[in-house]
């Protein structure tokens, strides 16, 4: 059996990889990666620089650890819907294995190449792995899809088998003597017009074990009272590895159950329910697919955003005079990454003080983080705005001066990423305003751009009026 296996950006690993092992045990094996203009066309490319980046080395990183293992890495260029059954054609493949994907786009992508693999007599094979359990596995008793995360997450427990991890295998066959193509080389970051961030997590299934291991040695045991703390480096920070697949979820969920008994059981705990709020957003998508483009509640299609591109800039570049939301902004151009609690303070600024649509803020963040997910960030900014599932709800706004006080209370993140107000004492950190005259003029830093009750105030008549009451939905 000769079987292609189409790496496609969301599993860039040799461990833990179904298509790769299944297809060593069948008989020849040929590794694929296609450059999709859809992702790879210099103008796309500099929507995602920071995503760019990660991607880039970590498939350097898998094109290494392929040809150790005794096989190599086929690049090639051009439409995945058209290269891909051409190739698979011209090469007599029996199949094409891949990972599945929830995307609404890489379900057409997919069913399309189904299609045409299928009238030439080639199976298509698509493995599940991007997510615990196979996304629509887990339902209510009527069959739906849970629109409460608690519920789907203890139904999860009730039903779902999570599999092993498979083992890297030990070699692979070379590939088949017989192949022929027109080789692309992996374009360089300055091919695509983009300059290297060194300030990002380096790419790679090396680099992914690694932060693993350092979580695993420590801050896990900790996670349940750290995970809050913007300054403290109590998170695992592997939502990228999990974005690019650099390291399986399965792996990281075994890898983090086998820490119960290790002396931290409700912190352990803590973090396998992050992954379960990982595995919900993933799982609402797939059922939902048209998420990406309306809210889930009904009630909030037309909602009245305001329309202020002065306002969005200064939230996008951290000059919003609210330092915690500021230090938001900066940690996710300087890192392509921001803490999960200034992620929910910072959406909230944008869409309730602010006014401004969620999706801009989506957007926002889609193209810079280099964990950006379609899933967990839709859900992340429809959660905060009020509109999603299981969200937040609308009338809740977060204080940016009071949940800078209580998840920084030194000060410490605001002064990493603010530095104008690093020599500030921890007292007017998170409301440089109160400072004294003297110490606030000597500050250069900006005037909040909005009075936080006043547009706390004006947001919840608004939405009050639009929602028609408390609880619409
Ligand atoms: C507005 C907003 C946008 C977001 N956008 C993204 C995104 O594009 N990509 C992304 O991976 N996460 C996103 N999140 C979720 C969360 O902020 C990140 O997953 C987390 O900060 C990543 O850091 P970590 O790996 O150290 O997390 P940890 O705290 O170590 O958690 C471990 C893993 O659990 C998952 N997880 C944790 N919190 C959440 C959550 N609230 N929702 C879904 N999954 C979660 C992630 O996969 C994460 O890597 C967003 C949250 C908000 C509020």
């Amino acid at each position: 059996m000769r079987t292609m296996v189409w790496f496609r950006g969301k599993d860039l690993r040799v461990a833990d990889h179904g298509p790769l092992v299944e297809a060593a045990q069948a008989g020849d094996v040929i590794p694929v990666f296609c450059l999709d203009p859809f992702f790879f066309d210099p103008d796309r490319a500099r929507e995602l620089p920071h995503r760019m980046q990660f991607l880039l080395e970590s498939l350097a990183s898998l094109r290494a650890n392929l040809a150790r293992l005794g096989s190599r890495l086929v690049v090639v260029a051009g439409r995945s819907t058209e290269r891909i059954p051409e190739l698979a054609l011209r090469w007599r493949v029996d199949r094409v294995a891949a990972h599945r994907w929830v995307e609404p786009f890489g379900r057409e992508r997919d069913r399309r190449i189904g299609a045409q693999l299928e009238g030439e007599g080639i199976r298509f094979d698509l493995h599940e792995g991007e997510t615990l359990a196979p996304p629509g596995s887990i339902r209510t008793q009527g069959g739906t899809m849970f629109g409460v995360f608690t519920p789907f997450a203890r139904a999860f427990r009730r039903d779902a088998e999570v599999l092993d991890p498979l083992p890297a295998p030990k070699s692979l066959p070379p590939l088949p003597a017989d192949l022929s193509w027109e080789d692309a080389t992996i374009p360089t970051l300055d091919s695509l017009g983009l300059g290297r961030n060194p300030g990002l997590q380096l790419g790679g299934e090396k680099a992914a074990r690694q932060r693993l291991k350092a979580f695993l040695a420590g801050p896990i045991f900790a996670y349940g009272e750290n995970r809050n703390r913007m300054d403290r480096d109590g998170v695992s920070r592997l939502s990228a590895d999990l974005k690019f697949g650099t390291l399986s979820i399965r792996t990281l969920w075994r890898a983090a159950a086998d820490c119960f008994g290790g002396g931290g059981d409700e912190d352990v705990a803590a973090y396998l329910n992050e992954l379960l709020w990982r595995e919900f957003t993933h799982h609402l998508l797939w059922d939902r697919p048209e998420l990406l483009d309306r809210p889930y509640r009904a009630a909030w299609e037309g909602f009245p955003w305001a329309d202020d591109d002065l306002g969005f800039a200064a939230w996008a570049e951290g000059r919003t005079g609210y330092p915690v939301v500021d230090a938001a902004a900066r940690q996710l151009l300087a890192e392509g990454f921001v803490h999960n609690r200034a992620r929910m303070i910072a959406a909230s600024f944008l869409t309730k003080d602010l006014g401004l649509s969620y999706r801009r803020g989506e957007a926002h963040y889609l193209r810079w983080l280099t964990d950006g997910d379609w899933a967990q960030n839709n859900a992340g900014w429809q959660w905060t705005a009020g509109c999603g599932c299981d969200a937040s709800p609308w009338f809740r706004i977060f204080n940016p001066v009071a949940q800078g006080r209580r998840f920084d209370p030194d000060g410490a993140y605001v002064r990493r990423w603010v530095p104008e107000l690093a020599g500030l004492d921890a007292r007017w950190i998170h409301a440089p305003w109160e400072a004294p005259d003297p110490v606030r003029r000597g500050l250069d830093y900006p005037a909040p751009i909005v009075d936080h009750a006043a547009a706390r105030a004006a947001f919840l008549t608004l939405a009050k009026a639009y929602l028609g009451g408390v609880g619409a939905s």
